[in-house]
C-alpha cells in the first residue's frame, strides 16, 4: 500500500516524500515537472530503498491517476500539486483554474474511482483575502473571501472536496477530508538533502538569499507604509518540515467521515524588516536593500490562529526561531547557490 504525493517533485512535495520514505512508506510520486525538479526525486531515491515510484504526469489525466491508485493500492492521497504565484494568477487566471482547480476535479474522480480512503489537500491563508482586524491572528472560521484568482482556484477545490466528501459520508463509504491552509512555507531540509528552488523566485527568504549570494543586485521591500509597528508587511513564516509533520499528523488521525481544515502556521508573524535583519544575522553579511511600492493583492498583516490543530491534535511547530528557519535555507542556498540546476 502506498501513499499518492501529487506535486512530489516540487519544493513542499518533495519534502513531504523524504518525511514519508522516511517513517517507512512506499510512495507514489507524480509531477509534471513544470515547476517540480526531477534531482530532487534523484536524491530522495538514492535513500529510498526502492520504495519512492515516480510518475511524470499530470495530475489532471485522470484515467492514469486512476490507474496508478490501484496499481499501487492508494488509500490516501497528499494532494500539493499546484500553481501557486499570486501575480501570475491575476494575469492567468484560467491557466490557474485549468492546473489547481480543473485538475482537482479529476483527481478526485479518480480517488473515487480507484475508493482512496484519506484525502489531504494544501489550501492556503490567501482563501481568507485580507482578513478585518477581529480575524488577526486568524481561526479556521475566518470567513474565506479571496482576493486573487491564486486563492479562488484553492478556494473552489476545498469546495468540491467537501461536497465529495459530504456525499461519501452520507452513501456510507469511507472516506476523510483534511483542508490545509498554509501560511509563508519556508526553509529546507536541515540534512541538507534537498531545499527550495522555484524559478522565478519571488519569495522573500530566498530573494534575499540571491541578494547575499550576489545574484542579484538589491532587495526590494515591497510597501514601507503599511499600518504595522515598522511599516512592512506581517506574516507567519512556518517551517516546511514542520508543515510536513502537521501532514503527517492529520493523515494519521483521520477517520471515516471525519472533514476538517487547519491553518498552519507558527501563531506568530514577522515583518518584512525583522526578515531582513534575520538574514543578516544568519548570513554574516550586509546587502542591499531598497524601498519600492506596495506590490498589489498584498494583505499588511497574515498569521495563523494555531490553536485549533494544537487543541485536537496536540501539533504546533517546533521550529519557531526565526533564526533557526532561515538558517536551514541558507545552508541549501550556499550548498546550491543555482538550487537543483548545474
Ligand atoms: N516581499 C518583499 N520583497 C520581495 C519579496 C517579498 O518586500 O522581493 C514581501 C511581500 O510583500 C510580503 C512578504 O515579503 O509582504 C512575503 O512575501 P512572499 O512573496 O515571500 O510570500 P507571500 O506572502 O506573497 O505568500
Amino acid at each position: 500500500m502506498s501513499i499518492l504525493v501529487t506535486g512530489g517533485a516540487g519544493y513542499i512535495g518533495s519534502h513531504a516524500v523524504q518525511r514519508l520514505l522516511r517513517d517507512g512508506h512506499k510512495v507514489v510520486a507524480v509531477d509534471n515537472l513544470f515547476r517540480g525538479h526531477a534531482e530532487a526525486i534523484d536524491l530522495l531515491k538514492e535513500k529510498a530503498g526502492g520504495r519512492l515510484t515516480f510518475v511524470a504526469a499530470d495530475v489532471g489525466d485522470r484515467a492514469l491517476m486512476a490507474q496508478l491508485m490501484a496499481e499501487h493500492g492508494v488509500k490516501t492521497v497528499l494532494h500539493f500539486a499546484a500553481l501557486a504565484y499570486v501575480g501570475e494568477s491575476v494575469t492567468q487566471p484560467l491557466r490557474y483554474y485549468r492546473n489547481n482547480t480543473a485538475a482537482s476535479l479529476s483527481l478526485i474522480e479518480a480517488c473515487d474511482e480507484a475508493r482512496v480512503e484519506k484525502l489531504v489537500f494544501s489550501s492556503t491563508c490567501a482563501s481568507y483575502g485580507e482578513p478585518s482586524r477581529e480575524f488577526i491572528p486568524i481561526p479556521e472560521t475566518c470567513p474565506q473571501s479571496p482576493i486573487n484568482p491564486y486563492g479562488w482556484s484553492k478556494l473552489h477545490t476545498e469546495r468540491m472536496f467537501m461536497d465529495y466528501a459530504t456525499e461519501a459520508a452520507r452513501a456510507g463509504r469511507p472516506f476523510a477530508l483534511a483542508r490545509l491552509r498554509y501560511f509563508n512555507v519556508a526553509g529546507s531540509d536541515r540534512t541538507g538533502l534537498i531545499g527550495e528552488h522555484h524559478e522565478p523566485e519571488t519569495h522573500l527568504i530566498p530573494v534575499c538569499l540571491q541578494v547575499v549570494l550576489g545574484q542579484r543586485e538589491a532587495l526590494t521591500v515591497f510597501g514601507t507604509d503599511y499600518p504595522t509597528p515598522d511599516g512592512t508587511c506581517i506574516r507567519d513564516y512556518v517551517h516546511v518540515e514542520d508543515l510536513v509533520d502537521a501532514h503527517v499528523a492529520v493523515m494519521n488521525a483521520l477517520k471515516p467521515g471525519d472533514q476538517r481544515a487547519y491553518n498552519l502556521g507558527i501563531g506568530r508573524g514577522y515583518s518584512v524588516r525583522q526578515i531582513i535583519e534575520s538574514v543578516k544575522r544568519v548570513t554574516g553579511k550586509d546587502f542591499a536593500v531598497k524601498h519600492g511600492p506596495r506590490r498589489p493583492g498584498d494583505p499588511p498583516e497574515l498569521f495563523a490562529d494555531p490553536r485549533k490543530i494544537k487543541s485536537e491534535l496536540n501539533w504546533s511547530a517546533s521550529i519557531t526561531d526565526l533564526d533557526e528557519i532561515v538558517s536551514s535555507a541558507w545552508r541549501w542556498f550556499q550548498k546550491h547557490p543555482t538550487g537543483y540546476s548545474r
